[in-house]
């Protein structure tokens, strides 16, 4: 009999995973890590056990590498897996598709094989908002037809969401939930974790703090003609904390075997569209600081607009988003001030 109370997370040094391992274990959940530190390092797993006070299994694999992978199942006896492990970098993955094309479809391949192999029954996948493309309706359901993906990140996700399905339909005793997560941002209220890119930053909120920061010199912001009110794109921006939770949610419902078929997809978002502009000006109010920030063209490849509709995971997953974007965005640039040794 496997442990129902433990859960294997790859991929949990990285910015989701090691929020979630927090929120597993304040759930009562015995974790256990699994990554290569391929864009993560161990600070991310030294903050956990600091949050928790609970000497998190940290496990040095690559989960491509099937074999050495395979010690972790034999080691450990986790019923479920919350398998973060991939590359995320949009444009990387357009000049590189194959480097995606391997890391993230043979990762997902391996953690579902020895699922079978050794018995493990629920598994929760991170996929993303970027499914769903240019939508024609706002905000999206789970039901809104997927568009086909811009990029190989982004097609990688489509890819690892029908390999679930299929999976879960042809071996029942596997459940999966693919999370379809909106723009995750924001830090733990500790501080002791949150997002650390590598390089320059390509997302909103890690160029924001370090433009505030001084590491940056001005943040660019992507168009401002598009047919929204202020000109700037619309996103769902949903807090690390809260999108941690929503995992915690999704394995509950799996070892309580509330799921109604093998295989779910849930949005987590707040239901909310907020512009780049009212996010730098939040962020400004907030944290009481004047950010140095210009208009530039539009980004290649950028949608419009893009929101949940949360009705779903509200009602099945009994999990909402709760902390405000006030909250979230001091979070992150508390982070980003203990990261750059800032008063
Ligand atoms: P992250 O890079 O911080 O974390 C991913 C972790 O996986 C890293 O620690 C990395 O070292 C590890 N990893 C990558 N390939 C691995 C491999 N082959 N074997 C072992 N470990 C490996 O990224 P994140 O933001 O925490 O994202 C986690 C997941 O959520 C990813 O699958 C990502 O695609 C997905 N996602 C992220 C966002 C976002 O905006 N951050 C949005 C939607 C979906
Ligand atoms: N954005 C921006 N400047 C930046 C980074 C992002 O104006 O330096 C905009 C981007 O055009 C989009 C929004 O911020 O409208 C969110 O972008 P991000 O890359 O964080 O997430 P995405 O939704 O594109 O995955």
């Amino acid at each position: 009999m496997m442990n129902k109370k433990s859960v294997l997370v790859s991929g949990g040094a990285g910015y989701i995973g090691s929020h979630t391992a927090v929120e597993l274990i304040a759930a009562g959940y015995d974790v256990v890590v699994a990554d290569n530190l391929s864009n993560s390092d161990m600070s991310g797993i030294e903050g956990v056990r600091a949050i928790t006070g609970v000497d998190v299994p940290f496990i040095n694999v690559d989960c491509c590498d099937k074999q050495a992978f395979a010690q972790v199942f034999e080691q450990y006896d986790f019923d479920s897996v919350i398998h973060f492990a991939a590359f995320k970098a949009v444009g990387e993955s357009v000049a590189d598709p194959m480097k995606y094309y391997c890391n993230n479809l043979l990762s997902f391949i391996n953690v579902i094989d020895l699922m079978r192999e050794y018995g493990r029954h629920n598994i929760v996948f991170s996929s993303s908002a970027t499914v769903y493309g240019e939508a024609e309706e706002l905000p999206v359901t789970e039901a809104t037809e997927r568009k086909p993906a811009t990029s190989a990140y982004g097609n990688t996700k489509q890819m690892c969401e029908d390999i679930l399905r299929d999976a879960t339909a042809a071996y029942p005793e596997i459940k999966g939930i693919a999370l379809r997560y909106f723009n995750p941002i924001g830090a733990h209220p500790s501080a002791l974790i949150g997002e650390l890119p590598r390089g320059v930053p390509q997302n909103l909120v890690p160029y924001i703090t370090q433009t505030a920061a001084g590491v940056r010199e001005c943040l660019s912001i992507f168009g401002d003609d598009y047919p929204t009110e202020d000109g700037s794109c619309l996103r769902d921006y949903i807090d690390i904390v809260d999108l941690a939770k929503a995992h915690v949610a999704a394995i509950n419902r799996m070892v309580e075997g509330k799921n109604q078929c093998g295989y779910e997809i849930f949005n987590v978002g707040t239901g909310r569209a907020v512009s780049v502009f009212e996010l730098v000006k939040t962020f400004e109010r907030v944290n009481n600081l004047k950010l140095n920030y210009k208009v530039a063209p539009r980004r290649a490849g950028d949608v419009v607009a893009v929101w949940a509709d949360t009705t779903l995971a509200n009602k099945e997953l009994g999990w909402r988003a709760e902390r405000s974007l006030e909250q979230t965005l001091q979070s992150a640039w508390e982070w980003e001030k203990r990261v750059r040794n800032i008063e």
